[in-house]
């Protein structure tokens, strides 16, 4: 299953188009695009039935970012061998974990305003939680995870490393979490735990890795997180970059105005994100 958020409305997303789901179940259940996650398995029993008698066809530029509204954010840091390596720091024994505040999160078509000449790219694969989870085991753990989804976890590294070693406040700028460009229940990719994703800047490829080489796996995550506190229907989950960032690169290789970040994963799609000066 597929599902959007086309102009601020919950859609079903079929190849013969979008279904309005507020219309298509009478109001059963409502257009707002995160009020979802909270009824996830009876939203998920009805859709799976959904009238196509309202099937429209629909504008991709249209769509807006499919969790709008997280209770929770979750950022992982150093989770692909290769991106550790190329920051220079150890393979970590636990997931480091910081926030994206949820101010920062936008559509996946929508452009990024600058803050500074130092920001940088991060393609993630993105899991949304559906059924809260809490002291969760790592082998129940994906029946906790309603959809996966792409995000970019863009970064201004001088603010990252410069607040007494915090990353939040410099992963959270506004439109520093472009997510979309819609949301792909785990059933639907060929294998949950071995997907290849990667980013684009300015036309050139700059990061292609595997989910499969992660150091802890979507599950490992959530039994790791859900052992501290509760992942709530509706947080999400970054779950780390591999290699490829531009601040490591000799020399260093920031995001300039109208660069254009090209991020994908397969069985999931692409996001386009233009880059704008705050000037
Ligand atoms: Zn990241």
């Amino acid at each position: 299953m597929k599902l959007g958020n086309l102009s601020g409305r919950l859609a079903l997303l079929t190849p013969a188009g979008a279904i309005d789901v507020e219309k298509a179940s009478n109001g059963r259940f409502a257009s707002d695009p995160q009020g979802v996650f909270s009824r996830w398995q009876e939203f998920r029993d009805w859709a799976g039935g959904a009238p196509r008698g309202d099937t429209k066809p629909y504008d991709e530029s249209d769509l807006r970012c499919p969790v709008p509204r997280p209770t929770q954010v979750f950022g992982i840091g150093l989770n692909y061998r290769a991106h550790a390596a190329e920051a220079g720091l150890p393979i970590p024994e636990r997931p480091p974990t910081f926030t994206k505040f949820p101010t920062c999160l936008t559509g996946p078509f929508d452009d990024v305003l600058l803050p500074s000449p130092f920001v940088d790219w991060e393609v993630e694969l993105v899991a949304v939680i559906g059924e809260r989870a809490f002291h969760v085991g790592e082998n129940d753990a994906w029946k906790h995870v309603a959809a996966l989804t792409v995000g970019q976890d863009i970064s201004e590294r001088i603010v990252q490393w410069g607040n007494g070693g915090q990353f939040s406040l410099g992963k959270s700028f506004p439109g520093f979490g472009p997510l979309g460009p819609w949301l792909v229940t785990p059933d639907e990719v060929k294998n949950p735990d071995d997907l290849e994703l990667g980013c684009r800047i300015a036309g050139e490829v700059m990061q292609t890795s595997r989910t499969s080489d992660m150091i802890f796996s979507v599950p490992r995550l959530i039994a790791e997180l859900s052992a501290i506190l509760p992942l709530l229907p509706g947080d999400i989950i970054f779950t780390g970059t591999p290699e490829g960032v531009g601040s490591v690169r000799k020399p260093p290789r920031f995001l300039q105005p109208g660069e254009l970040i090209e991020s994908w994963i397969e069985g999931i799609g692409t996001i386009r994100n233009r880059m704008v000066s705050a000037a």
